[in-house]
Protein backbone atom coordinates (compact mmCIF):
# COMPACT_ATOMS: atom_id res chain seq x y z
CA UNK A 1 0.00 0.00 0.00
CA UNK A 2 1.63 3.65 -0.90
CA UNK A 3 2.13 6.58 1.53
CA UNK A 4 -0.98 7.85 -0.35
CA UNK A 5 -3.53 5.19 0.45
CA UNK A 6 -2.68 4.46 3.59
CA UNK A 7 -3.26 8.02 5.06
CA UNK A 8 -7.23 8.29 3.45
CA UNK A 9 -9.88 7.52 5.79
CA UNK A 10 -12.45 5.43 3.80
CA UNK A 11 -15.49 5.80 6.00
CA UNK A 12 -16.73 8.65 6.11
CA UNK A 13 -16.38 9.70 9.46
CA UNK A 14 -19.39 11.18 11.74
CA UNK A 15 -19.49 14.81 12.22
CA UNK A 16 -22.66 17.13 12.53
CA UNK A 17 -21.83 20.60 11.15
CA UNK A 18 -22.39 23.09 13.48
CA UNK A 19 -22.24 26.57 11.70
CA UNK A 20 -20.89 27.12 8.16
CA UNK A 21 -17.22 25.74 8.94
CA UNK A 22 -17.58 22.78 5.96
CA UNK A 23 -17.35 25.60 3.72
CA UNK A 24 -15.30 27.68 5.11
CA UNK A 25 -12.70 25.01 5.57
CA UNK A 26 -13.42 24.02 1.53
CA UNK A 27 -12.81 27.33 0.34
CA UNK A 28 -9.74 27.57 2.33
CA UNK A 29 -8.47 24.14 1.23
CA UNK A 30 -9.49 25.47 -2.23
CA UNK A 31 -6.76 28.28 -1.62
CA UNK A 32 -4.29 26.04 -0.31
CA UNK A 33 -4.60 28.39 3.31
CA UNK A 34 -3.05 27.14 6.11
CA UNK A 35 -6.07 26.65 8.93
CA UNK A 36 -6.21 26.93 12.50
CA UNK A 37 -8.81 25.15 14.40
CA UNK A 38 -9.75 27.09 17.83
CA UNK A 39 -11.65 25.94 21.12
CA UNK A 40 -11.67 23.68 24.01
CA UNK A 41 -10.22 20.10 23.90
CA UNK A 42 -13.16 17.36 23.00
CA UNK A 43 -15.28 19.72 21.46
CA UNK A 44 -14.94 18.30 17.62
CA UNK A 45 -11.79 19.62 16.46
CA UNK A 46 -9.86 15.98 15.14
CA UNK A 47 -13.51 14.82 14.07
CA UNK A 48 -13.78 18.08 11.68
CA UNK A 49 -10.44 17.39 9.95
CA UNK A 50 -11.54 13.49 10.01
CA UNK A 51 -14.02 14.44 8.25
CA UNK A 52 -12.41 17.21 6.14
CA UNK A 53 -9.58 15.15 4.67
CA UNK A 54 -12.26 12.71 3.72
CA UNK A 55 -14.85 14.67 1.72
CA UNK A 56 -11.69 16.17 0.15
CA UNK A 57 -10.10 12.88 -0.39
CA UNK A 58 -6.96 13.69 1.08
CA UNK A 59 -4.41 12.13 2.93
CA UNK A 60 -4.79 13.08 6.81
CA UNK A 61 -1.33 12.51 8.94
CA UNK A 62 -1.69 13.45 12.47
CA UNK A 63 0.46 14.68 14.98
CA UNK A 64 -0.18 14.89 18.35
CA UNK A 65 2.03 17.81 19.81
CA UNK A 66 3.75 17.80 22.92
CA UNK A 67 6.46 20.18 24.70
CA UNK A 68 9.22 17.47 24.31
CA UNK A 69 8.67 17.09 20.47
CA UNK A 70 11.67 18.71 18.74
CA UNK A 71 12.44 20.18 14.98
CA UNK A 72 13.55 16.78 13.48
CA UNK A 73 10.44 14.81 15.46
CA UNK A 74 8.26 16.72 12.80
CA UNK A 75 11.01 17.03 9.60
CA UNK A 76 12.82 13.17 10.13
CA UNK A 77 16.41 12.36 10.57
CA UNK A 78 19.53 10.11 9.83
CA UNK A 79 18.91 6.52 11.39
CA UNK A 80 21.43 4.30 11.67
CA UNK A 81 21.31 0.71 9.89
CA UNK A 82 23.54 -1.94 9.07
CA UNK A 83 24.39 -0.39 5.71
CA UNK A 84 25.08 3.17 7.54
CA UNK A 85 23.10 6.41 8.12
CA UNK A 86 19.17 6.32 6.11
CA UNK A 87 17.06 9.45 6.12
CA UNK A 88 13.89 8.94 7.26
CA UNK A 89 11.19 11.59 6.47
CA UNK A 90 8.98 13.25 9.89
CA UNK A 91 5.07 13.55 9.45
CA UNK A 92 5.54 16.85 8.10
CA UNK A 93 7.66 15.81 5.10
CA UNK A 94 5.56 13.06 4.38
CA UNK A 95 2.75 15.49 4.64
CA UNK A 96 4.68 17.96 2.19
CA UNK A 97 5.44 15.11 -0.37
CA UNK A 98 2.52 13.33 -0.81
CA UNK A 99 0.02 16.20 -1.02
CA UNK A 100 -1.81 15.28 2.58
CA UNK A 101 -3.37 17.62 5.02
CA UNK A 102 -1.38 17.94 7.81
CA UNK A 103 -3.29 18.46 11.37
CA UNK A 104 -1.00 19.38 14.32
CA UNK A 105 -3.13 18.91 16.95
CA UNK A 106 -2.44 21.33 19.99
CA UNK A 107 0.93 22.68 18.50
CA UNK A 108 1.09 25.35 21.03
CA UNK A 109 2.58 22.58 23.15
CA UNK A 110 5.63 21.95 21.09
CA UNK A 111 8.34 24.47 21.80
CA UNK A 112 9.01 27.56 19.36
CA UNK A 113 12.13 26.15 17.93
CA UNK A 114 9.58 23.47 16.40
CA UNK A 115 6.75 25.73 15.42
CA UNK A 116 8.79 28.11 13.19
CA UNK A 117 9.97 25.10 11.07
CA UNK A 118 6.01 25.05 9.40
CA UNK A 119 6.82 29.00 8.97
CA UNK A 120 7.85 28.32 5.45
CA UNK A 121 5.52 26.16 4.39
CA UNK A 122 2.98 28.68 5.45
CA UNK A 123 3.38 31.21 3.24
CA UNK A 124 4.29 31.18 -0.14
CA UNK A 125 7.17 29.60 -0.75
CA UNK A 126 5.33 26.39 0.37
CA UNK A 127 8.82 24.79 1.26
CA UNK A 128 10.49 22.80 3.66
CA UNK A 129 14.08 22.82 4.55
CA UNK A 130 15.90 19.90 5.76
CA UNK A 131 19.39 21.64 7.32
CA UNK A 132 20.55 18.49 8.32
CA UNK A 133 19.89 16.14 4.58
CA UNK A 134 21.31 19.46 2.67
CA UNK A 135 17.20 19.30 0.53
CA UNK A 136 14.82 22.00 0.39
CA UNK A 137 11.26 20.06 -0.19
CA UNK A 138 8.78 21.53 -2.14
CA UNK A 139 5.19 21.30 -0.80
CA UNK A 140 2.92 18.96 -3.11
CA UNK A 141 0.48 21.21 -4.50
CA UNK A 142 -2.17 19.34 -2.67
CA UNK A 143 -0.89 19.87 0.34
CA UNK A 144 -2.33 21.62 3.13
CA UNK A 145 -1.47 22.55 6.92
CA UNK A 146 -4.08 22.39 9.86
CA UNK A 147 -3.18 23.53 13.05
CA UNK A 148 -5.53 23.47 16.62
CA UNK A 149 -5.27 25.60 19.06
CA UNK A 150 -7.02 25.96 22.69
CA UNK A 151 -7.09 29.70 23.57
CA UNK A 152 -8.02 28.37 27.21
CA UNK A 153 -4.65 26.90 28.30
CA UNK A 154 -2.60 30.00 27.25
CA UNK A 155 -0.48 31.99 29.07
CA UNK A 156 2.31 34.48 28.04
CA UNK A 157 5.19 32.36 28.27
CA UNK A 158 3.10 29.86 26.14
CA UNK A 159 1.49 31.06 23.37
CA UNK A 160 1.74 31.23 19.39
CA UNK A 161 3.81 33.95 18.43
CA UNK A 162 2.10 36.26 16.57
CA UNK A 163 4.73 35.75 13.74
CA UNK A 164 2.52 32.21 13.51
CA UNK A 165 -0.26 32.85 14.32
CA UNK A 166 -0.94 35.26 11.60
CA UNK A 167 -0.04 32.58 9.03
CA UNK A 168 -3.53 31.21 9.11
CA UNK A 169 -6.98 31.88 8.78
CA UNK A 170 -8.87 30.27 12.14
CA UNK A 171 -12.03 28.81 13.07
CA UNK A 172 -13.82 29.03 16.24
CA UNK A 173 -14.77 25.47 17.56
CA UNK A 174 -17.22 25.43 20.71
CA UNK A 175 -19.66 23.13 22.55
CA UNK A 176 -22.08 22.58 19.69
CA UNK A 177 -25.81 23.95 20.83
CA UNK A 178 -27.84 21.35 23.19
CA UNK A 179 -29.64 19.85 20.30
CA UNK A 180 -26.84 18.78 18.27
CA UNK A 181 -24.86 17.32 21.36
CA UNK A 182 -27.70 15.79 21.99
CA UNK A 183 -27.75 13.65 18.82
CA UNK A 184 -23.52 13.67 18.63
CA UNK A 185 -23.98 11.95 22.16
CA UNK A 186 -26.79 9.59 21.54
CA UNK A 187 -24.65 8.78 17.88
CA UNK A 188 -21.60 7.63 19.02
CA UNK A 189 -22.92 5.66 21.58
CA UNK A 190 -26.49 4.33 20.80
CA UNK A 191 -28.20 5.47 24.65
CA UNK A 192 -31.75 7.01 24.35
CA UNK A 193 -31.98 10.97 23.14
CA UNK A 194 -33.44 11.27 26.13
CA UNK A 195 -30.56 10.35 28.57
CA UNK A 196 -27.79 12.21 26.83
CA UNK A 197 -30.07 15.07 26.82
CA UNK A 198 -29.66 14.61 31.05
CA UNK A 199 -25.79 14.79 30.43
CA UNK A 200 -25.67 17.67 27.95
CA UNK A 201 -27.73 19.49 30.85
CA UNK A 202 -25.35 18.37 33.22
CA UNK A 203 -22.55 19.49 31.04
CA UNK A 204 -24.39 23.27 30.84
CA UNK A 205 -24.34 23.46 34.65
CA UNK A 206 -20.46 22.76 34.84
CA UNK A 207 -19.98 25.05 32.13
CA UNK A 208 -20.92 28.09 33.93
CA UNK A 209 -18.47 27.08 36.57
CA UNK A 210 -15.52 27.71 33.83
CA UNK A 211 -13.29 30.38 35.62
CA UNK A 212 -15.47 29.84 38.96
CA UNK A 213 -13.41 26.74 40.32
CA UNK A 214 -13.24 24.72 37.10
CA UNK A 215 -10.13 24.98 34.20
CA UNK A 216 -12.26 23.81 31.98
CA UNK A 217 -15.92 22.55 31.24
CA UNK A 218 -17.20 19.00 30.23
CA UNK A 219 -16.17 18.48 26.66
CA UNK A 220 -18.51 16.54 24.36
CA UNK A 221 -15.57 14.30 24.57
CA UNK A 222 -16.47 13.31 28.06
CA UNK A 223 -20.41 13.11 27.46
CA UNK A 224 -19.65 10.49 25.11
CA UNK A 225 -17.94 7.97 27.22
CA UNK A 226 -20.41 9.03 29.93
CA UNK A 227 -23.04 7.51 27.26
CA UNK A 228 -20.97 4.80 26.64
CA UNK A 229 -20.27 3.62 29.82
CA UNK A 230 -24.50 4.02 30.39
CA UNK A 231 -24.81 1.95 27.09
CA UNK A 232 -22.90 -0.92 28.91
CA UNK A 233 -25.23 -0.91 31.54
CA UNK A 234 -23.59 1.14 34.05
CA UNK A 235 -25.25 3.05 36.57
CA UNK A 236 -26.08 7.13 34.95
CA UNK A 237 -24.28 8.26 38.88
CA UNK A 238 -21.68 6.32 38.86
CA UNK A 239 -21.00 6.66 35.02
CA UNK A 240 -21.20 10.42 35.47
CA UNK A 241 -18.87 10.23 38.21
CA UNK A 242 -16.25 8.14 36.50
CA UNK A 243 -16.49 10.18 33.49
CA UNK A 244 -17.67 13.95 34.39
CA UNK A 245 -16.81 14.40 37.54
CA UNK A 246 -13.40 12.45 38.27
CA UNK A 247 -11.31 13.14 35.10
CA UNK A 248 -12.47 17.16 36.31
CA UNK A 249 -11.26 18.04 39.40
CA UNK A 250 -9.71 16.75 42.60
CA UNK A 251 -10.99 19.97 44.64
CA UNK A 252 -13.42 18.21 46.97
CA UNK A 253 -15.86 20.76 47.04
CA UNK A 254 -16.11 21.44 43.50
CA UNK A 255 -17.01 17.72 43.11
CA UNK A 256 -19.52 18.04 45.39
CA UNK A 257 -21.11 20.65 43.47
CA UNK A 258 -20.67 18.85 40.34
CA UNK A 259 -21.78 15.04 42.26
CA UNK A 260 -25.03 17.38 43.32
CA UNK A 261 -25.89 18.45 39.34
CA UNK A 262 -25.41 15.23 38.51
CA UNK A 263 -28.16 14.12 41.30
CA UNK A 264 -30.42 16.61 39.93
CA UNK A 265 -30.48 14.84 36.63
CA UNK A 266 -29.99 11.50 37.54
P1 LIG B 1 -10.94 17.84 19.92
O1 LIG B 1 -10.11 17.49 18.74
O2 LIG B 1 -11.63 19.16 19.80
O3 LIG B 1 -10.21 17.68 21.23
P2 LIG B 1 -12.56 15.56 19.12
O4 LIG B 1 -12.71 15.90 17.69
O5 LIG B 1 -11.67 14.41 19.45
O6 LIG B 1 -12.15 16.82 20.00
O7 LIG B 1 -14.04 15.30 19.68
C1 LIG B 1 -14.29 14.47 20.77
C2 LIG B 1 -15.50 13.62 20.50
O8 LIG B 1 -16.66 14.44 20.50
C3 LIG B 1 -15.48 12.96 19.13
O9 LIG B 1 -14.88 11.70 19.20
C4 LIG B 1 -16.94 12.85 18.79
O10 LIG B 1 -17.46 11.69 19.38
C5 LIG B 1 -17.58 14.01 19.52
N1 LIG B 1 -17.95 15.20 18.73
C6 LIG B 1 -17.78 16.48 19.13
N2 LIG B 1 -18.33 17.33 18.25
C7 LIG B 1 -18.84 16.58 17.25
C8 LIG B 1 -19.56 16.91 16.04
N3 LIG B 1 -19.84 18.18 15.70
N4 LIG B 1 -19.95 15.88 15.26
C9 LIG B 1 -19.68 14.62 15.61
N5 LIG B 1 -19.02 14.25 16.74
C10 LIG B 1 -18.61 15.23 17.56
Amino acid sequence: MSSTEQYLIQERPYYRPTADEVELFEAAYAARMPVMLKGPTGCGKTRFVEYMAWKLKRPLITVACNEDMTASDLVGRFLLDASGTRWQDGPLTLAARIGAICYLDEVVEARQDTTVVIHPLTDHRRTLPLDKKGELVHAHPDFQLVISYNPGYQNLLKDLKQSTKQRFGALDFGYPETAVEVDVVSHETGIDPKIAEKLVQIAHRARNLKGHGLDEGISTRLLVYAGHLIAKGIEPRAACMMTLVRPLTDDPDMRDTLDAAVATFF
